[in-house]
């Protein structure tokens, strides 16, 4: 993915395509069709909480959540029916959100049920062998329980139920955080095909900057529910600006070198429900000045499509 994703040509001008989602909380974002927006943070930074609400799993406390242009953090149950079935979600441990006594034919004919109720029998299980087979997983094992499968494959599965009712987005939630290494290239890799065939729209949640950077169109970088870094994934990898986010960089090893970096961080993880004063990430910042623990910093513009909440960034003792 790249930048220049969320645009399409008009007379040789880039016009950004229309924003899928845009959330408007303390954190406001829009998600651009066809994208793949990524969420990275440390656990408990209210991560999986606006994945959740954005999917209107969870009702937001505060602040408003649009959908292709309709407010749709207030409807009821009903009214949220369709866009269930243009919104689907994806979840870390695909053991867990798999149900064990069902086999993989009832997983995939359940949304089929319930958002195409006119298919016969015939049409479902051909559109569950297509989905299966789309994602590499032989149809001919659709008789089969969760429990016979790799973790990989039970991935898999679960993506399958989510294109099963032809999203046009997907919140994936640590897709692939509990998935052996050698594996989660493989299911990015689906994830990718599965877009570029479909068009999808994604929003990737997770803890790991390194898996996301790449395949995202952009990414935001989160500390305990605040938008610190919102940049190009290419462009954070090579380029990071807060220090948060070279805090995460910082711990992955790069090319040529044996051992990552120790990670720059000091203090403990601060809790959510005791937001510390200015900057909520001075307590382990480095670079905190007297500024950091008085003012909050508000994001700013920097570069060509970097934005960056960070006083020593803008005022530059932040290299
Ligand atoms: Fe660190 Fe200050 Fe920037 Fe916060 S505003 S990240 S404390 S330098
Ligand atoms: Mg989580």
């Amino acid at each position: 993915g790249g930048f220049w994703e969320q645009f399409r040509w008009e007379n040789g001008r880039p016009v950004r395509k229309k924003a899928i989602v845009k959330a408007v909380n303390g954190v406001t974002f829009d998600i651009y069709q066809g994208e793949t927006f990524s969420v990275v943070g440390e656990s408990g930074c209210g991560k999986s909480t606006l994945a959740r609400t954005v999917t209107g799993l969870l009702q937001p406390e505060c602040g408003k959540i649009f959908y292709d242009g309709d407010r749709i953090d207030d409807l009821s149950y009903s009214q949220k029916t369709p866009y269930k079935k243009r919104m689907q979600m994806v979840f870390q441990d695909p053991y867990a959100s798999l149900n064990p006594r069902f086999t993989v034919r009832k997983t995939l004919e359940e949304p089929l049920f319930f958002h195409y109720p006119e298919l016969t029998r015939e049409q479902r299980l051909d559109r569950i062998a297509e989905v299966m087979e789309q994602v590499g997983v032989h149809p001919a094992w659709a008789e089969r329980f969760p429990h016979e499968f790799s973790g990989g494959q039970r991935q898999r599965i679960s993506i399958a139920r989510a294109l099963m009712v032809d999203p046009e987005f997907i919140v994936a939630d640590e897709p692939v955080s509990a998935l052996d290494v050698s594996v989660q290239a493989q299911i990015l890799n689906l994830f990718m095909e599965a877009q570029e065939k479909r068009g999808l729209t994604y929003m990737f949640i997770t803890h790991d900057l390194s898996v996301v950077a790449h395949i995202s169109t952009r990414v935001a970088v989160m500390y305990l529910g605040s938008l610190c870094e919102l940049s190009p994934g290419g462009e954070i990898f090579n380029n990071p600006r807060h220090p948060y986010t070279k805090a995460l960089l910082s711990a992955i090893p790069r090319l040529g070198e044996k051992k990552a970096k120790h990670i720059r961080l000091k203090g403990e993880v601060t809790s959510p429900l005791h937001l510390p004063s200015g900057c909520v990430f001075h307590k382990r910042c480095t670079y905190a000045k007297e500024i950091c623990t008085q003012e909050i910093p508000t994001p700013f513009t920097a570069g060509d499509n970097a934005a960056v909440a960070c006083h020593g960034v803008e005022q530059g003792w932040v290299g």
